[in-house]
């Protein structure tokens, strides 16, 4: 046990030297992103909308910006609209297009993030409905209860790109097509997809997609929404008509620079990186997986890139992650967005897990980062913190 205790600090800092394996949750802001903010800050602090010298150069960084992050997608920079976050993005597409075809009703999934399944709550309280359509056992969409689920009553169609908890990465074309054969448009939550998986807006037959910075190495309170050209949606933060109007408030600046650099780095060497994090993914399942009583949650194809998760039988997930993080790991039990609320996962539900089953669960997610030593170390490590917890 004593060999797992991390006592380093970081000199400059004195944090904590922790391994940090739970990149779903947020990612480190990378040296050269907070490099290209920084003058944004205190010396190129302009509103973009100024009509002088320093306005101007906020906004030629904004487009510069726009540029790269559209690049990453295959889209025109005058589809991204800059957001808040994850979060904003999908309140946006779902509330957005409501009212806007005549169509009353949003088709979904059980395991989307609470900022889709929260939105859609707040549509019915609206006087739309909305249907929820059910997943296997590893999380893929059940294609023939989505189609069964579609009509010409249908104005959009939400799936995320790839689960937050599990990893499970959807057939985006195959059910932009079911939503478009309908006449519905369709959303993807990309929030943990992007960067990780090839995304391709045009050749998918993505209308709206969501993205957000903190989870690409980019800093927290900044995000982006694609929405294709053609498309109309009703802007919900109304004001100074920032954005084209859609999304109102003096632009976040450093933030968006932040997001166009770090969308930049992380596709300078895309397919590298995903390469090293498949690698070091299969590493842990297959390890993990060899110690008794241990499970692997989603798929084993499929899957995103940079993410492993476990349930132990005969352990509460809670302590494992107190456990590991008391030996210097950084890991969570379903999502951190969940970690506050009581009860099981509505994502591990929703795959069939009964609530014990949920609640015995550890994430363990990646980052480009991440080191073959480090994932050495947690590999000794779990299986001395699920004995330990075994055993108290
Ligand atoms: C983190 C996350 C969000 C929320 O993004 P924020 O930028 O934190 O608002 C939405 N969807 C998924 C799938 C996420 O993982």
């Amino acid at each position: 046990m004593v060999g797992f205790i991390n006592p380093l600090h970081d000199v400059d800092t004195m944090c904590p030297r922790v391994m940090y394996f739970d990149n779903a949750a947020t990612t480190r802001v990378l040296p050269e992103v907070f490099e290209e903010m920084r003058p944004y800050f205190c010396e190129s602090y302009g509103n973009p909308s100024s009509i002088h010298d320093l306005g101007f150069s906020a906004a030629a960084a904004m487009r510069t910006a726009r540029e790269r992050v559209s690049r990453t997608l295959g889209c025109y920079p005058s589809e991204i609209t800059f957001t808040s976050g994850g979060t904003e993005s999908d309140n946006l597409a779902i509330l957005g297009v409501l009212g806007q075809n005549g169509r009353d009703r949003i088709v979904t999934t059980a395991i989307e993030h609470s900022a889709v399944l929260e939105t859609c709550a707040e549509a019915r309280r609206r006087g739309f409905r909305t249907t929820v359509v059910p997943v296997d056992g590893e999380g893929f969409v059940d294609i023939s209860e989505l189609e069964a689920a579609m009509g010409d009553d249908v104005a959009l169609v939400s799936v995320m790109a790839a689960n937050n908890v599990i990893g499970t990465q959807q057939d985006l074309r195959r059910i932009s097509r079911i939503a478009h054969d309908h006449g519905a448009l369709f959303h993807t939550d990309a929030v943990q997809g992007y960067t990780k998986m090839d995304v391709d807006v045009k050749r998918d037959g993505i209308d709206m997609l969501s993205l957000s910075g903190h989870k690409v190495h980019a800093p927290k309170g900044i995000g982006a929404i694609y929405v294709r050209s053609g498309v109309e949606l009703s802007p919900i933060i109304l004001g100074g008509g920032q954005e084209r109007g859609l999304r109102s408030s003096t632009e976040n600046v450093p933030g968006i620079v932040g997001l166009g650099k770090a969308a930049e780095m992380a596709f300078s060497d895309m397919e590298g990186d995903v390469m090293r994090m498949t690698s070091m993914r299969d590493r842990i399942i297959d390890s993990v997986c060899e110690i008794s009583g241990a499970h692997l949650n989603g798929p084993r194809s499929d899957r995103l890139c940079n993410n492993t998760h476990f349930r132990f039988d005969g352990v509460k997930g809670t302590d494992l992650v107190l456990k590991l993080n008391r030996m210097g790991f950084a890991t969570s039990t379903a999502s951190a967005c969940s970690a506050g609320e009581a009860g099981p996962s509505h994502v591990l539900t929703a795959i069939g897990l009964n609530a014990e089953q949920a609640l015995s669960s550890l994430r363990v997610t990646l980052s480009p980062l991440n080191t073959d030593e480090e994932v050495d170390a947690l590999l000794e490590a779990i299986p001395v913190a699920v004995a330990e917890c075994r055993s108290q």
